[in-house]
């Protein structure tokens, strides 16, 4: 099973739910790979403190154009979808962000004045955190396109009980691209008129994607009505409301589990995981994700 956790904004408390839900879930025995998809800034090791024991460098290959060798035919233009590479009098353009690697343009090229290049746009990083399969992605400073990574970061999922998708903060294409194919989207929001206003615009980017949906209160307190309504009107159930409790910041800024230290908070992620399988008996899920639930 596959759970995207995700937020419509950074702050939320998202890396906070996702590794202390994978320590949680790591505790009842299920087989559980945590993946950091927020390849910008991938933070959930500070919390799960892994051992890294292999480290790729992943690229992706773009056009180069020797320009003394091209006859200026512009069939390289014509031939790209993306307009990633463009002709414009006696020169060649080439717009690497917006090219999707199909080599295409060095096939139709007649001068075979193009070749393909790697650029290497970042890394992917995997090892263990106790009994938790870790891997994480990490975007090279100055890459653009972060969603090429988080392709092959997803790739290296497996098939593992639960597979937990820290997702990027946001509503863009990163997020899209790590929610895509998840089981369920899992909404961490905090009940401030910002928090909802960004969980009715994660909710709105989702929908398009028609995934199952539920919500997590963080820092939950008295101020929580509008965000509860907001959720009853969209059908969205609130899975677990995590209390507004100092000690669960004091341990985020020490970097530790809140679970360890806060009943409460544990016993909020208890809730996630009962909900999970309460899911699972419902669905027609792999009998195997639920089998140790
Ligand atoms: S490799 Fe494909 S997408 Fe990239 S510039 Fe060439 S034709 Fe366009
Ligand atoms: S197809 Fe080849 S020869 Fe023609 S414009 Fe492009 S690079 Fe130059």
């Amino acid at each position: 099973m596959r759970i995207a956790i995700a937020s419509g904004k950074g702050g939320t408390g998202k890396t906070i739910v996702s590794t202390n839900l994978a320590l949680a879930a790591a505790q009842r025995s299920l087989r559980v790979t945590y993946l950091d998809c927020d390849v910008e800034e991938p933070n959930g090791h500070l919390f799960l403190k892994p051992f890294i024991t292999s480290s790729r460098t992943i690229g992706q290959f773009h056009p180069e154009v020797d320009q003394e060798m091209c006859t200026h035919c512009g069939l390289c233009g014509e031939f790209c979808q993306y307009s990633a590479i463009v002709c414009i009098g006696e020169k060649v353009l080439v717009y690497p962000e917006l090219c999707h690697a199909c080599g295409g343009c060095a096939l139709v090229c007649p001068a075979d004045a193009i070749t393909e290049t790697m650029h290497k746009t970042g890394k992917i990083e995997s090892g263990m955190a106790g009994a938790i399969r870790f891997i994480q992605g990490r975007l090279h400073v100055g890459q653009a396109l972060s969603t090429p990574l988080i392709r092959q970061l997803k790739a290296q999922a497996g098939h593992n009980d639960l597979v937990i998708l820290d997702c990027p903060p946001g509503t863009s294409c990163p997020v899209m691209e790590s929610v895509r194919g998840a089981d369920l989207v899992l909404l961490v929001t905090e009940p401030t008129p910002f928090g909802l206003n960004d969980l009715r615009l994660a909710v709105e980017m989702l929908a398009s994607l028609n995934l199952p949906l539920a919500v997590v209160i963080n820092r939950a307190g008295t101020s929580d009505q509008k965000t509860q309504a907001f959720c009853h009107h969209q059908g969205i159930p609130i899975w677990a409301q995590i209390p507004d409790d100092r000690r669960v910041a004091q341990a985020y800024s020490r970097g530790e589990l809140a679970r360890d230290s806060v009943p409460e908070f544990r016993a909020a992620m208890e809730q996630i995981l009962d909900h999970l399988s309460h899911l699972g008996q419902n669905d027609p899920l792999p009998e195997r994700a639920l089998a140790h639930l």
